[in-house]
This record gives structure tokens, sequence and C-alpha cells, in this order.
């Protein structure tokens, strides 16, 4: 019998540096959103990649804020602590260039941590000339000197067989922890609600207030049929004319999308009811907050 591993990853770095694309790569299946928008990861992700022998347990973290006064940056500050603790790997991402004040704080935190870290330069399909690298790759290495550091390119997919052979040899001897089906734990209502906030985000772009917040009011799957309903939650009412769109079309179209996307995911057909409200400052009430589901991270 072949001795297989298990253990748990996290994945560190800034708003933007890429945690999602390369979460979604080496998952090989897509469930968590990315967008040029910093700040769309707000819940600690739990992916699961099984490979012959190998387990790996993606924890993915919120990005960390040094300048955002608001509520909801706590949770993510906490969340991204939290994730440090009890992982076996941390993956610290940092973009090819762009060192940034943001850069240092995940830095500090993944100093503190006890875990095997393995420094992810990603983005390098960026470079022209990859010779331009080796300078930044010399810093990391000697500011980090117990870790490995590797170029990547997550969106491009390069060096992550190797980025994937360097996690599992830090992991530990272990059994398996879930079925080798079993893609993430988070439950599909979570996954319900990031659908939609994504096609949100698809529609409106640049438009799409920061605070808005999908809630789960109903997640019942029968046999043939599952019901969804959602309420879309925002600060103002003009934000609120905004999502629901001329004659309600925005709205629709993004139902419509969602709930395709649903239907591949969960496999059955899907019934998706959405509503748009407006509730003033929820972000900067911590008991909003922890009333619309963000105090489990
Ligand atoms: P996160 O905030 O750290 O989760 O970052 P995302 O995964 O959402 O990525 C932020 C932006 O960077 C998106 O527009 C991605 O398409 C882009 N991006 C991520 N990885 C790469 C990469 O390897 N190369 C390039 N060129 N862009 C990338």
């Amino acid at each position: 019998m072949t001795a297989s591993r298990c253990g748990y990853v996290a994945i560190l770095g800034r708003p933007n540096v890429g945690k999602s694309t390369l979460l979604n790569h080496l998952l090989g299946q897509k469930i968590s959103i990315t967008s040029r928008k910093p700040q769309t990861t707000r819940h600690k992700l739990l992916g699961i990649s099984t490979q012959g022998d190998t387990q790996i347990l993606f924890v993915d973290t919120p990005g960390l804020h040094s300048h955002e006064p608001r509520a909801i940056n706590k949770y993510m500050n906490r969340s991204a602590r939290s994730a440090l603790r009890d992982v076996d790997v941390l993956l610290f991402l940092v973009d090819r260039d762009q060192w940034q004040e943001d850069d240092d704080l995940v830095a500090g935190l993944v100093e503190t941590s006890a875990a095997a870290c393995i420094v992810v330069v990603n983005k390098i399909d960026r470079l022209a000339d990859r010779q331009a690298l080796l300078p930044l790759l010399e810093k990391l290495q000697a500011r980090f000197a117990d870790a490995e550091v590797i170029p990547v390119s997550a969106v491009k997919g390069e060096n992550l067989d190797s980025l994937r052979q360097l996690i599992t040899a830090r992991l530990p001897a272990s059994p398996f922890y879930f079925d080798a089906g079993q893609v993430t734990d988070r439950s599909v209502r979570f996954l319900a609600a990031e659908i939609i906030r994504e096609k949100l985000m698809r529609q409106l772009g640049d438009e799409l207030p920061y605070a808005v917040t999908i809630q789960i009011d109903r997640f019942e799957a029968e046999e043939q049929l599952t019901r969804i309903d959602a309420t879309i939650f925002v600060e103002k009412e003009g934000q609120k004319k905004i999502i629901i769109g001329r004659k309600g079309a925005r709205i629709k179209q993004v139902g419509t999308d969602a709930r395709r996307d649903l239907e591949k995911a969960l496999e059955a057909k899907v019934m998706l009811n959405t509503w748009v409200k407006v509730r003033a400052g929820w972000s900067d009430d911590d008991r909003a907050i922890k009333s619309l589901g963000y105090d489990d991270i």
C-alpha cells in the first residue's frame, strides 16, 4: 500500500494578486470568482484537489487591507489570520513586479507562521524578458530563507505542475480527509451566492456597488428540481435601481445566467427567484454582517 498525503494549504496575498485564479487552476474547476476588482473574495473557501495519492485541501483567504476602516475588512483580516492556523503549507502569492505595502502586511503574517512556505511569483506571462525576474527571486529567497520560491502564471497555467509537486512534498503522510470526488465542503448555498455575485459583477462591472451582499433565503433540493430564493442587499435606493435595470432587464439577465451555471454545478433543474433590497449601512455594522452570515469566517 502506498502512503497517501493530505493536508491544508492556505493561499495568501494582497487583493488582485491572483489568488482566486490560482485556486481555480489548481482545482481545475470554477468555485471561486475572479474579476479585475479587488475584494471580490469575501469568504474563506475550501477547495479539494485529489490527484493520485495526494489530497490538497485549499483554504483561500480574502485579501489583507491596511487602510480600510470599514467593519467588513476586520472580518477579512481575521479570516486571513485564522487561515494561518493549522495549515501545513502557505502559498504566499506576489506579483512579478509591483511590491506594495499590502505585500509587506502579508509577508509579516507569513513570517510568523510555522507552516512550510512557498513564495509564488505570479503573472510572469506579463514579462517580456524572464531574466528580469532574477533580482526579485533572489531578494525573496534571501528574505524567506526557508521557503521555496517559484515563478508561475496562474492565468496560463505555467509552472503549476511544479508548484503542485512542491506542495505535495510538504504535506504530511495522512489518509484522505474527504472522498476523492468531493470538490468543496462549503455549502451549496454559499456556491449559489457566489455564482449570483459573479453574474452581478459581469452585468455591472464598475457600477457594482462594493457593499452588495447576497443572502440565500431558501435552498430546497427536490429530486428533479432545486428551488433557490436569494436576496441581493445593497446600501442605497439608487444601487437597487441600477441592479434591477430598465424594466427589470438586468436582474432578469443575472437570474438567467446564474440559473444556467447553478444547473450545471448542481446537475439539476433550478428555479431561482431573486429580490433586491436596501439595507442601509450594513457593511459598517457588525451585527448586520453577522446576520448575513459573515461571522463564520
Ligand atoms: P485575487 O484578488 O488575489 O483573488 O486575484 P484574482 O485571481 O481575482 O486576479 C486578479 C486579476 O489578475 C484578474 O484580472 C486575473 O485575471 C489577473 N491574473 C491572475 N493571475 C494572472 C496571471 O498569471 N497573469 C496575468 N496576466 N493576469 C493574472
